[in-house]
């Protein structure tokens, strides 16, 4: 059988620990027998980032914006520990936050369903896309305890010299806090873009939610900018697609996410979509099977899976002791990149083969073969638990039968 062909490389970043043997053996058993795999090959493994002062991040993150496509390995981001176990020149910033400032991208999360493992929201029956507007609010905050006596105010100079003040608090029964929130219109739109090109891409519906009726300039801008750049830009193209934009206050829209049965993408303000990314994530079962895609405004797509580097299974790896390791998200994470270059390239075999890897994975575990994870979950009566590779072996006697 001859191999499929690629147009443009793949940008593809190598990263740490358990992820990298998985990573590895992805390739070898799964993707190098059937393609000729092109890629870029940039090596975001900590020892490799502190060898260039973590030059090889920058390097594929501007490769990424060259070509358009990557697929990313779980990396470590480095804390004290890390820096004294990798003896590292510096504490390296996360490979992540670097790559999603270059690109200016918005991140997705999308659950992978399959069935013997039911959502503790029974109703959930297709998955919720959650997409985190990861810039501002709480997380660019300034903040300060006060005392007794004090008279906060909310005081902005403009280019002119024009001061404009308020008053946000006197303290005169005691102390007290307070706290200093931005957010930039420009990142607001960056990201209104992506989600919507993102909900024509997956032909999904898009859900956005804020609690404008009390926050009346802050969270009002958010909405404002969404429904602007979407009469302006999309409506019409989500007309002809037959998917909606719907927008709602975000305790409505927690109360409609819960009676769903799932199959949209929710855009959420930085806070909501850290905390409900955590919900949904832990609500559909296992992070092993969630998977992730950094989204540019102009359409520049990163994939990966959500989970990290899976340090206690690596560390018995490195002892000889057999992992049960979970690659369901990092290989998705390959099928979902290969399936972009192939649209982008024009390449329907290179799509038709993703499809069936992903239907062969899906299909292995339906079989009730799986890793230790999902053997806690599953309801299924004849499940089996295998180790890292004997799964990936399975996918692939599965995926010669589709083939
Ligand atoms: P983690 O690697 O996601 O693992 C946390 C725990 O979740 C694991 O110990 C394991 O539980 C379970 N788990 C996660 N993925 C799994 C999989 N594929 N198969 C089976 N079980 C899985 O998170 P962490 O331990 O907090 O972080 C480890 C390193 O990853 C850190 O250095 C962190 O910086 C990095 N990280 C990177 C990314 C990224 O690159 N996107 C994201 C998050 C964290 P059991 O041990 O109970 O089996
Ligand atoms: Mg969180």
């Amino acid at each position: 059988m001859s191999k499929i062909q690629m147009k443009t490389p793949l940008v593809e970043m190598d990263g740490d620990e358990m992820t990298r043997v998985i990573w590895q053996m992805i390739k070898d058993i799964l993707l190098t027998p059937y393609i000729d795999l092109k890629t870029e090959y940039y090596d975001l493994g900590l020892e490799h980032r502190n060898a260039t002062d973590d030059k090889v991040t920058f390097d594929s993150a501007e490769a990424t914006k060259k070509y358009g496509v990557a697929v990313k390995c779980a990396t470590i981001t480095p804390n004290a520990a890390r820096v004294e176990e990798y003896k590292l020149k510096e504490m390296w910033k996360s490979p992540n936050g670097t790559i999603r400032a270059i690109l200016d991208g918005t991140v997705f999360r999308t659950p992978i369903l399959v069935k013997g493992i039911t959502p503790y929201i029974p109703t959930w029956t297709q998955p919720i896309t959650i997409a985190r507007h990861a810039y501002g609010d709480v997380y660019k905050n300034v903040e300060m305890q006060v005392k007794k006596g004090s008279k906060a105010e909310l005081v902005c100079t403009d280019a002119d010299g024009n001061v404009s003040r308020e008053t946000i608090y006197e303290f005169n029964e005691g102390g007290g806090i307070i706290q200093g929130l931005h957010n930039r219109d420009d990142s607001i739109a960056s990201f209104a873009r992506a989600c919507f090109n993102y909900a024509l891409d997956m032909k999904k519906d898009i859900w956005f939610a804020t609690k404008d009726t009390i926050s009346k300039k802050y969270d009002h801008r958010f909405k404002d900018i969404f429904q602007e750049i979407f009469d302006a830009e999309y409506k019409e193209k989500f007309d002809a697609a037959g998917i909606e934009y719907f927008y709602t206050l975000i305790d409505d829209a927690v109360a409609r996410v819960i009676r769903s049965n799932g199959g949209y993408i929710w855009a959420c303000k930085n806070y909501d979509g850290d905390v409900m990314s955590d919900m949904v994530a832990t609500a559909y079962g296992s992070l092993a099977m969630m998977t992730s895609v950094l989204v540019s405004p102009d359409g520049i797509y990163e994939y990966e899976a959500a989970h990290g580097t899976v340090q206690r299974h690596y560390y018995k790896y490195l002892k000889g002791e057999e992992t049960s390791t979970n690659s369901v998200a990092t290989l998705f994470a390959w099928t979902g990149a290969l399936k972009k270059r192939g649209e982008l390239d024009s390449l329907p075999e290179l799509m038709a083969f993703a499809d069936k890897l992903e239907q062969a994975t899906i299909g292995t575990i339906e079989d009730g073969i799986m890793t230790g994870d999902l053997y806690l979950l599953s309801t299924l009566e004849n499940k089996k638990k295998v180790s890292t590779e004997e799964f990936l072996n399975a996918v692939n006697e599965k995926l010669q039968s589709l083939l």
